[in-house]
């Protein structure tokens, strides 16, 4: 091998450290990672293991693919409670006074009627009228009127 020889070998060699570390470094800004160390240990390391490392501990998505599954994630979100506000605001009837109450009313707020009561043991609202918690299963002493 004569000294030309070596010097194309080495400059090819390089060229092969300088395009990985250059790949690396902008795969790397594309997924939110630090690309400016992994750019400086692609380049230090000798290009082609650091590259290979990197393949395989970088994340998988880029940071446009994450910030639209961000924004999948709030949307079924905002779904949620949406949905969980239409059942909340469900509106029942007063059975004494015939105004429209919300259905998680202990008392009609227009009449003072007792709607609701708490179970004790799970602490849910449960119909007036239970004699038996639908919930957990307690049973109400007081049976029917509780006032
Ligand atoms: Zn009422
Ligand atoms: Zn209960």
């Amino acid at each position: 091998m004569t000294i030309s020889d070596f010097w194309v070998l080495a400059t090819g060699i390089l060229v092969i450290i300088l395009v990985l570390a250059i790949y690396v470094y902008r795969d790397s800004n594309l997924r939110g990672g630090k690309s400016v160390s992994w750019f400086i240990w692609t380049i230090l390391l000798g290009g082609i293991l650091p590259f290979l490392i990197y393949v395989a501990v970088r994340s998988p998505y880029t940071k446009e693919e994450l910030e639209e599954e961000k924004t999948k994630k709030e949307v079924v979100e905002l779904q949620k409670k949406y949905y969980e506000l239409m059942i909340s605001k469900e509106v029942q009837k007063c059975p004494v006074c015939g105004e429209e109450v919300s259905a998680d009313y202990m008392y009609c707020p227009y009449c003072f009627t007792q709607l609701k009561k708490r179970c004790p043991q799970c602490g849910r609202l449960v119909d007036k009228d239970a004699k038996i918690c639908p919930y957990c299963g307690y049973i109400f002493e007081e049976k029917g009127v509780e006032k």
